[in-house]
């Protein structure tokens, strides 16, 4: 069978069926956005491993080597975060062409030079092989945490409370901004989002430590995708109330000239970089007050529900509205 047929997340059951292993130092292996392992008795070790890919996640034509590189290390910061954790350092597997200039990767490396600054991170080895024609960054980035802390995909309960952090479908909306004209709206918001991510480092590390997620993710796929990942793993349903989805001021503004619908970009486009996260309604007030704290909006959008209810997506007067496309999917 052909992997079109097979599809992305089936191919990585398929994989994870395969090689199905356990080790004593293992806490969570394939199936999170990190892998969790045992570092003494009160710690652990998080690893995460993410690939941008010419052609696929970006074209030279839409950015700069330097917010390449920034991008390239963001988004597994991005995972770390999702896991409530810290980073530390990371190594850089390079694949490119011979015919690409040594500024190109000199840029390449200031940018992720600078992003690893932000947070404290350092490179500590990879490998550079040639590629015929497309550029492929692949970094592998390790972080820590407390072993009680690390918050999971799986242990959404019902009853909880759904929440994003920042405006999702700037990101898709920066993309759709891009694929028209890259020069003219490169000064954009969703544009600078879009090539720049910000990893929620300090959000996802207060939100595990304070204990106010049962279940997290990060938004690379999608809201939905993403959500699906938390509601699936932890037999669980989910409602979205579209009226509480946040929308920025200049995605209310400019959204409809690129795309058909309002909040297609926000559900189902990807790479936003933000977080997903799940908490007992007690927690409101004490999210609130991280929200205004951290100056990051922290939004509620949804209740976690009986597992047979799967994602519904609540319109006006609580009318379900039909799913169609669900966010990015390599296959
Ligand atoms: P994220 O979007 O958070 O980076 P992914 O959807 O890429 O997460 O991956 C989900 C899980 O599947 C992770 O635990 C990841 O390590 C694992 N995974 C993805 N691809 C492979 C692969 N080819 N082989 C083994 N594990 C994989
Ligand atoms: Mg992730």
């Amino acid at each position: 069978m052909r992997l079109k047929k097979v599809g992305e997340f089936p191919l990585i059951d398929i994989i994870s069926k395969q090689t199905a292993a356990s080790h004593p130092s293992v806490i969570k292996g394939i199936g999170d956005d990190a892998a969790v392992i045992a570092e003494g008795r009160d710690k652990c070790l998080l690893v995460t491993t993410d690939t941008l890919r010419e052609e696929i996640h970006f074209k030279t034509s839409f950015t700069t080597p330097f917010l390449l590189g920034k991008k390239s290390l963001s988004v597994n910061l991005s995972d770390i975060a999702a896991m409530g954790g810290t980073p530390f350092c990371y190594f850089v597997s390079l694949s490119v062409p011979e015919s690409l200039s040594l500024d190109f990767v000199k840029e390449l490396y200031r940018g992720m030079h600078r992003k690893a600054k932000e947070f404290n991170t350092v490179l500590l080895g990879g490998d550079t092989v040639s590629s015929l024609k497309d550029i492929v960054i692949s970094i592998t980035l390790l972080g820590r945490a407390k072993k009680k802390s690390v918050v999971y995909r799986h242990r959404a309960k019902k009853g909880d409370l759904i929440y994003v952090t920042g405006y999702p479908g700037e990101s898709a909306l920066g993309l759709l901004m891009l694929k028209k004209d890259p020069n003219f709206f490169k000064r954009k918001s969703a544009v600078k989002k879009h090539l720049d991510p910000s990893p929620r480092i300090a959000l996802g590390k207060a939100l595990a430590e304070k204990k106010l997620a049962n279940s997290m993710i990060d938004i690379s796929d999608g809201l939905i995708a993403d959500l699906e990942h938390i509601t699936r793993q932890s037999k669980k349903g989910a409602h979205i109330y579209l009226s509480q989805i946040p929308l920025s001021n200049s995605y209310k503004k400019e959204c409809l000239d690129f795309s058909k619908d309002m909040y297609h970009p926000a559900l189902f486009g990807g790479e936003d970089y933000e977080l997903l996260f799940t908490s007992e309604a007690k927690n409101k007030t004490k999210i609130t007050n991280l929200s205004k704290r951290s100056g990051i909006p922290i939004t509620c959008i949804g209740k976690i529900t009986d597992p047979s209810e799967e994602i519904a997506i609540l319109g006006n007067s609580n009318k379900k509205i039909k799913k169609g496309n669900i966010g990015f999917r390599h296959f």
